[in-house]
């Protein structure tokens, strides 16, 4: 897909990698709907697309809500014409352990308030948000292109059985959408990224960066521009479709 004068839909991209791909698309000339929970972070984002010489709108939108995820879409139709794309980005974490133990004692464990937070945002929210961005995209025709922000946590990671099972989750919906929205001219892809420069992974304590770090081949954390070049390829290669790119900087190899 040429994405110039396109209008693609990215969630949580108030900050962190969402920002990168708003303004990856707004610097190809696409028009840009710019949805966080974060209304500062949002219309911040809005205004560095508009700078970009894209055309822009931020919405206060909760990816994990039904009613505001339609109420957003129609908004954005509305405003724009129509959908043509949507990168499904907005995630939180909460990690823990499932069982915590500290000198041979239970300590603590992953709270279902934990568990449940993470499966609305990270699995919930990319599902209601693609079915809602399908139906728009077949309704007024023309196709278009979906990318899922998946994670390298989806083959497992020590301290994120949430993350890790909404993540996996992420990559599965991916082939299941790729297979049944292709007859409608619709591509669905993912990108699983490995550790990236955001204020997600730059809140973890500086002893657990370096542990997360030193293991890493190419030795340093990705840029959320890194990842919006992957996005950008998988909506500008119109064979690519039900797969997932790993952009992870060798972690995973
Ligand atoms: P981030 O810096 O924490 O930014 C996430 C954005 O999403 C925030 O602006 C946040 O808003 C927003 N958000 C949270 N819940 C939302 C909801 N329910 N509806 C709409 N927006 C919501 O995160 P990031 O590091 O850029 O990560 C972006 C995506 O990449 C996530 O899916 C993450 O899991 C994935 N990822 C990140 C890394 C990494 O190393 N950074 C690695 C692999 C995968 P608030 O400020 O209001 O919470």
């Amino acid at each position: 897909m040429d994405v110039s004068a396109k209008t693609i839909v990215v969630t949580g991209a108030g900050r962190g990698i969402g920002r990168a791909l708003a303004a990856h698309f707004a610097r190809k000339g696409a028009n840009l709907a710019v949805l966080d929970t974060d209304a500062a972070g949002a219309e911040e984002t809005r205004q560095l697309c508009a700078a970009a010489g894209g055309s822009a709108r931020s919405y206060v939108a909760d990816a994990a809500s039904e009613d505001s995820v339609i109420g957003t879409l129609d908004q954005v139709t509305a405003d724009f014409g129509r959908i043509d794309g949507l990168v499904n980005n907005a995630g939180i974490v909460r990690d823990a352990m499932l069982v915590k133990v500290k000198d041979g004692q239970v300590v603590g464990k992953m709270t279902l308030a934990q568990w449940q937070a993470v499966i609305e945002v990270n699995l919930t929210g990319v599902f209601l948000c693609a079915r809602e961005a399908a139906e728009r995209m077949i309704r007024d025709g023309g196709g278009g292109v979906i990318v899922n922000i998946s994670s390298i946590s989806r083959a497992g990671n020590a301290g994120q059985t949430n993350y890790s099972a909404a993540k996996a989750g992420v990559a599965a919906m991916t082939v299941v959408w790729a297979k049944e929205l292709a007859r409608h001219g619709i591509r669905v892809g993912a990108v699983a990224p490995g550790f990236i420069r955001t204020p997600m992974v730059e809140a973890m304590k500086p002893e657990a960066l370096a542990k997360m770090t030193a293991p890493i081949p190419l030795g340093r954390l990705g840029e959320p521009e890194e990842i919006a070049n992957a996005v950008g390829f998988i909506f500008a290669n119109d064979l690519f479709t039900g797969r997932c790119l790993e952009v992870d900087a060798g972690l995973r190899m």
